[in-house]
């Protein structure tokens, strides 16, 4: 039996300002993040749920009708944390060889992530994920993450209006623009990247 404690963020909350400014991550890690952990944790009080990882549930909650809060607020916690941890302020890291060789340069990859992410209509992620032996950006919906697919995630991008709406308001590409250009840690889609091969 156990209960899911908040993930702690890999830095402080302003410091991916002006980026994404300190009241946004207060109010996403601190009061969103915090909303899905506390609302898990009172779904699966006293059900198999209490007894398995994050990710087992996910999985097996998955496509469940009857299971759908539970699904939605376990993958949330799931999606936020990988988001979270694909950022870093001033990280001067550079995209993996292995993303420029599938998307033939660094650019045509930004563009075509950024074009995903425009497109997403309504709530949901935009994602760098391997599916077998290739590299793909896919969106998602709502809570929806690649797991469920059988594809291993890369990086993802909140594109739900909470995680720009105070700083960049009905302005999305230049949130993903920022995302992109400043706060990408490649250095953590690296690691994922060689996790994923094996
Ligand atoms: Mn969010």
């Amino acid at each position: 039996m156990f209960a899911l404690s908040q993930f702690p963020l890999p830095y402080t909350t302003d410091a991916l300002a002006p980026y994404i400014s300190q009241e946004t991550l207060e109010t996403h890690h601190g009061k969103h993040v915090a909303t899905y952990i506390d609302n898990l944790n009172k779904l699966i009080e006293n059900t198999p749920y209490e007894e398995i990882s994050l990710d087992e549930i996910i999985v097996q909650s998955a496509g469940r009708p009857s299971e759908k809060k539970i699904f939605d607020n376990a993958a949330q916690i799931y999606n936020h944390n990988f988001f979270f941890q694909g950022m870093c302020p001033k990280c001067e890291t550079q995209m993996p060889v292995e993303i420029i060789a599938a998307f033939g340069s660094e650019e045509d990859f930004k563009k075509q992530f950024k074009s995903a992410a425009s497109s997403l209509f309504g709530s949901g992620y935009t994602w760098l994920v391997r599916d077998g032996d290739r590299l793909k950006i896919i969106n998602t919906a709502n809570a929806d993450t690649p797991m469920v697919y059988n594809m291993k995630p890369l990086l993802n991008l909140d594109v739900w209006e909470h995680a720009y709406y105070l700083d960049y308001k009905n302005r999305r590409a230049d949130f993903i623009d920022s995302f992109l250009d400043n706060l990408v840690n490649w250095e953590f889609v690296a690691q994922n990247l060689a996790q994923s091969q094996q």
